[in-house]
């Protein structure tokens, strides 16, 4: 597949592919770059199947909330595509992605340019182009976005865009064990969502949002400091010990999953702190996208990546006027 291209984006979670979406329609060609093997990023959702069904559980993002008004006007494009719905459960003006919480960044990734499992390791100039290694393939573009979490941003650019990591690497994020259950019958808490200040921070009855099917499943998150405390225990150990602190919680009788796993999230959500500093260098063709440079959401990765697709247009209109 031809590597070459106008636009090059590292990164196709919710904020690479807003800077993508906004993009595709000035005629750019753009490429996506991301090492998952399928669309979601940290709005992730994973197919397993129990007791013969196959289940779809969001755990990564729960919900996305909307107070801008651009972010809402995409949210109601997503809801008539099929793609989202309200999940009043977690609050007046929650929505999820339906069927699973990686459909609304699917339908975005549907109209692009799309490659899937490729990482991208090393940055480098060729001349007026980026060049890009990704394993066995190589990438030249024009312009470079990279819409990747503060971490790993902070390592692709440290030898590139030096400013840029300088600032990626002033952002940490807060880790998250994500615990994935499935139950033969009902769990004995009657609400469909928890939300503590205790070490599990955050609980929902997955099969209880829109669009979903099959056996009852919940997803259950440990706090930051909970997740720290557990980082480095192996993942059935931690499921156990947070499935019986979530029934603790909520002075639930425990009940024995018929499935049961851990996702260990280290970038979860980013301790943003205001910085400085430009999201894109024109000189350098290369531009900054994500969450950690807006606020710790959906809303803001989708914010991010469209403030970036901004500076670059507006430097691409200077540049022919
Ligand atoms: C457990 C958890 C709970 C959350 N709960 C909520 C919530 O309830 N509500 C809410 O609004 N937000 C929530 N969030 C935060 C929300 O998911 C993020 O703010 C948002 O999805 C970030 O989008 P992004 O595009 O900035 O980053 P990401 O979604 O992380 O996308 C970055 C992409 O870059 C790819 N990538 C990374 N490095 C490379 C590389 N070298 N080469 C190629 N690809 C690369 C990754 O595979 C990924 O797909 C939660 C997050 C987590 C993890």
């Amino acid at each position: 597949m031809d590597g070459n291209t106008d636009i090059l984006i590292i990164g196709g979670g919710m904020a690479g592919l807003s800077a993508a979406t906004a993009l595709a329609g000035t005629g750019a060609r753009i490429i996506v770059l991301d090492k998952g093997r399928g669309p979601g990023g940290r709005m992730a959702a994973r197919r397993v199947v129990i007791a013969g069904e196959q289940v779809s559980i969001d755990h990564g993002a729960q919900y996305f909330t909307a107070r801008d008004p651009a972010f809402r006007t995409t949210i109601a494009a997503w809801e008539q595509a099929g793609v989202a719905a309200r999940w009043p459960a977690a609050g007046e003006d929650a929505w999820v992605g339906t069927p699973g919480m990686n459909a609304c960044v699917r339908h975005m990734a549907a109209s692009l340019d799309m490659r899937w499992n490729v990482r991208a390791e090393r940055l480098s100039r060729e001349g007026a182009l980026w060049r890009v290694a990704a394993g066995e393939e190589a990438f030249t573009a024009h312009t470079v976005l990279v819409a990747v979490p503060a971490e790993q941003a902070a390592v692709l650019l440290a030898d590139v865009a030096p400013a840029m990591a300088a600032r990626a690497a002033g952002v940490t994020s807060a880790p998250c064990w994500a615990v994935m259950a499935g139950f033969a019958a009902p769990v004995g808490y009657a609400p469909d969502t928890f939300r503590a200040d205790g070490p599990i921070s955050w609980a929902a009855r997955n099969s209880a949002k829109p669009k979903r099917a099959g056996v009852e499943t919940w997803v259950i998150h440990a706090s930051p400091q909970r997740s720290r405390e557990l980082i480095d225990l192996p993942k059935d150990e931690v499921a156990a010990l947070l499935l019986a602190d979530f029934f603790a919680a909520t002075d639930t009788a425990p009940a024995e999953p018929q499935h049961l796993d851990a996702h260990r999230w280290l970038y979860a959500q980013p301790e943003v702190r205001k910085s400085e500093g430009p999201l894109f260098d024109a000189g350098l063709q290369i531009g900054i996208a994500g969450d950690w440079l807006h606020s710790p959401r959906v809303e803001g990765a989708w914010l991010s990546g469209r403030m970036l697709a901004e500076a670059v247009l507006q430097e691409r209109l200077a540049s022919t006027s």
